[in-house]
């Protein structure tokens, strides 16, 4: 295949996330020059999940899970709020100026002789060393049980897709992400969650705190131990049948029971998987040489700042590699 040189960069990196975004800069302070270097995104802004999922004023913590964050690079966040971290995160971008394309969605990673490429909807991009960073949050997790089609518009994935006011909502899941759509939804609604443990086992501190004084309070119902059977239309609502407890009627319904890890992307990439987890080695680099994975898809428990720490050492092993002293 003849290489586009307009479409040649030395390191590809699929996914503007925080970990894309990191590996990128901390390339940059490693010698390779901006124009070495490009991030593609598919969504229409960087950080798309972030901006996605994160509701509006949202807090930002840095020991998101619960254990102590130290930055390990130059990207650092302090606690502040969704807000914030978007503004640090941009300033990077600029600041260091390499190319980020978005509206740009991989669907895999191929290699052909020593060059990976990437076909996406605008064409082919060719790079010496490709680096996978899109996240874990693309595809939100389903229920097991069907979700009928004519419940559409009252089943939600998120909390900024559409507008949810003025309704009796069911939040359903039991980690950060659904006790952070509790605290959001119950300004302007009534909220229950269901979880189907009988204790929240995988809640930072503080949210579990702000759960507490919800239920106590009585802003929010907080129902443990509560697996969902199925869900059907009535009277223009949702009836939610438990399967150990009385059916309860709501408005809307949102899930937040965690998101697949890309898999198909990876497998076609030719990336080998452990059971469920794909296999990398301590630079996250996979079985396809010079083909590495950074952030969420690499730790079980991802935060912002694992994120950005592991493109520091990704970019740190590229360099080596390529020869960089600085
Ligand atoms: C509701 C919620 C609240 C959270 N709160 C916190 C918090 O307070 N503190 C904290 O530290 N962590 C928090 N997290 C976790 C944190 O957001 C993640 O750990 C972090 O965003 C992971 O960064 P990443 O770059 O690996 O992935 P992502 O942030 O998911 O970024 C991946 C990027 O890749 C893009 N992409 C996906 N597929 C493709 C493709 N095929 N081609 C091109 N681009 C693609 C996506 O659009 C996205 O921009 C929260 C998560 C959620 C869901």
């Amino acid at each position: 295949m003849r290489l586009d040189t307009k479409k040649f960069c030395e390191v590809l990196i699929v996914g503007g996330g925080p970990a894309g975004i990191a590996t990128a800069v901390e390339l940059c302070r490693a010698g390779f020059k901006p124009e070495d270097i490009l991030v593609i995104e598919k969504g229409a802004e960087h950080s798309y999940s972030i901006q996605k999922f994160y509701p509006e004023g949202k807090r930002l913590d840095t020991d998101y899970r619960g254990e102590k964050a130290t930055c390990e690079g130059v990207m650092c966040l302090l606690p502040g709020n969704r807000e914030s971290a978007l503004s640090t995160i941009e300033y990077f971008i600029h600041y260091y100026g390499f190319r980020f394309m978005v509206n740009e969605g991989a669907e895999k990673i191929a290699r052909e002789g020593d060059h990976f490429f990437a076909i996406t909807g605008q064409g082919d991009f060719f790079a010496r060393y490709a680096v996978v960073a899109i996240g874990i949050l693309g595809k939100p997790n389903k229920p097991e049980y069907p979700l009928p089609a004519e419940l559409k518009d009252h089943i939600h994935f998120d909390v900024t897709s559409a507008p949810i006011k003025n309704c009796n909502v069911l939040v359903v899941g039991g980690g950060n992400t659904a006790a952070e759509y509790v605290q959001y939804l119950a300004n302007e609604n009534k909220v229950t969650m269901s979880y189907r443990k009988k204790e929240f086992s995988r809640l930072n501190e503080i949210n579990e705190d702000i759960l507490i004084k919800m239920k106590h309070d009585k802003t929010a119902e907080i129902l443990l131990g509560t697996d969902i059977r199925s869900v059907e239309k009535q009277d223009g609502k949702i009836k939610v049948n438990f399967k150990e407890s009385e059916p309860h009627v709501f408005d809307k319904i949102v899930y937040a029971i965690g998101g697949s890890s890309p898999e198909a992307f990876l497998k076609m990439s030719g990336v080998e998987y452990d059971g469920k987890i794909p296999k990398f080695d301590s630079n996250y680099e996979t079985n396809v040489p010079g083909l590495f994975l950074a952030g969420d898809l690499v730790f079980q428990k991802g935060t912002i700042i694992k994120a950005f720490n592991s493109g520091k050492t990704i970019a740190q092993e590229i360099a080596r590699r390529a020869g960089k002293t600085n």
